[in-house]
């Protein structure tokens, strides 16, 4: 039996139907229709989307929890709830991401996603990202201290053996940083440059060895300087590099938004949220790795030091907020929430609406709030 969805425009990289239709059967996407179609054969479900938007389902890169649970909590129930909740936000893949912390506490939370894994009930698990433990003193954010370790490939490869890893993000000018770089390559893990002190050779030197992404683009990486670019001026004058960014206006102000798109255009940016465990809950006090957090206004600050403690954002949210400060097209910003994403991990299958991919589908408002989803085909009213 097929499912339709008629009546919306269809918004993917590229693709932009004003008023279309789309078959889904099973768990793919099994037909775009250029126009709203009205024969259906019998027996199939119908979803009027009342001329909402469909988009492909958001692939958020970086997320440490929501709802009051984190990823590095140990427990699977942690990770159903951060996934449902993404899902609520329109992420239909996602990278549940750790902090700096002793090893026993990361295969504890790699142990958690395996079990996740074996029995997806909400968004999917695209892999691990592992935000530390080989990060930089002097750009510590709201990472803790008292765990760093230098690069070591066998404590990612343990890690990895347990669940798989997609991502480790690090700082790329300590000692033994191009040689993980090199490493990860040959496992197919995205290495992501990240709280560094680089200076713009450093930056060059990892290109060399195959580094990838710039984590949380301008938070906790060295600023441009007009005699040392640093790592905000490599993410400008780099073709290729990727760029995660936080669009909740606070890690990153609207000015910084539309430079960083006025120059790299929606082709390398990939939208995260960084959300941390107080995302869709209120202002308050909250813990993160161990140390406590202020969440007010929205932002969550490292109460000892004030440093931003992640985000509250909801992805959607991100999305709107690009949309608005850069004008830029729907079917080209679309790319920044799941394309680039797909390309960046070696997704083959999702990231984008075309015949034979993955059914992973919103439905979402014109402020781009999810109505409804879809993973692998199957439905969630939301
Ligand atoms: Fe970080």
């Amino acid at each position: 039996m097929s499912t339709f969805i008629t009546n919306c425009r269809i918004v993917s990289a590229g693709l932009d139907i004003a008023n279309g239709s789309l078959e889904i059967k099973n768990d793919i996407i099994e037909n775009i229709f250029h126009n709203n179609i009205t024969e259906i054969p019998t027996g199939s479900e119908i979803i009027d989307a009342q001329r909402n938007i469909v988009f492909p389902g958001f692939i958020d890169i970086h997320t440490h929890g929501a709802m009051g649970c984190d990823v590095t909590d140990g427990k699977v129930e942690s990770i159903e709830k951060i996934a449902e909740t993404k899902l609520r936000e329109g992420v239909t893949t996602f990278c549940p991401t750790t902090l700096t912390l002793p090893f026993e506490d990361l295969k504890k939370a790699c142990e958690s996603v395996e079990e996740y894994k074996r029995n997806t009930t909400f968004a999917k698990v695209a892999g691990m990202h592992l935000e530390g433990p080989f990060i930089s003193q002097k750009a510590i954010g709201a990472q803790n201290p008292k765990f760093i370790k230098k690069p070591d490939i066998n404590f990612v490869r343990d890690l990895h053996n347990v669940s798989k890893v997609a991502i480790v993000s690090f700082a790329i000018e300590v000692e033994g940083a191009s040689e993980l770089i090199a490493e990860l390559n040959k496992m197919g893990i995205v290495p992501s440059c990240a709280h560094s002190s680089a200076i713009y050779a450093d930056f060059k030197k990892a290109k060399k060895y195959g580094l990838k992404n710039i984590t949380h683009y301008c938070n906790q990486i060295t600023p441009l300087h007009h005699r040392e670019i640093g790592l905000v001026g490599a993410g400008l004058i780099d073709d290729d590099v990727k760029l995660e960014l936080i669009c909740d206006t606070i890690h990153v102000c609207p000015d910084m938004i539309q430079l960083t798109f006025k120059v790299r255009h929606a082709d390398n940016i990939m939208l995260i949220t960084d959300s941390m465990s107080a995302s869709w809950l209120k202002d308050g006090n909250y813990k993160l790795g161990g140390l406590d957090v202020i969440v007010e206004n929205c932002a969550a600050r490292i109460a000892a030091s004030g440093a931003l403690a992640g985000s509250t954002l909801k992805y959607y949210q991100s999305l709107k907020n690009v949309y608005d400060i850069t004008g830029i097209p729907l079917s080209e910003i679309i790319k920044v929430t799941s394309y680039n994403q797909a390309s960046s991990l070696g997704l083959k299958d999702v990231g984008k609406i075309e015949k034979g991919y993955k059914a992973d589908l919103l439905i979402v408002d014109s402020n781009f709030k999810p109505l409804k989803a879809f993973v692998n085909g199957k439905k969630f009213i939301l």
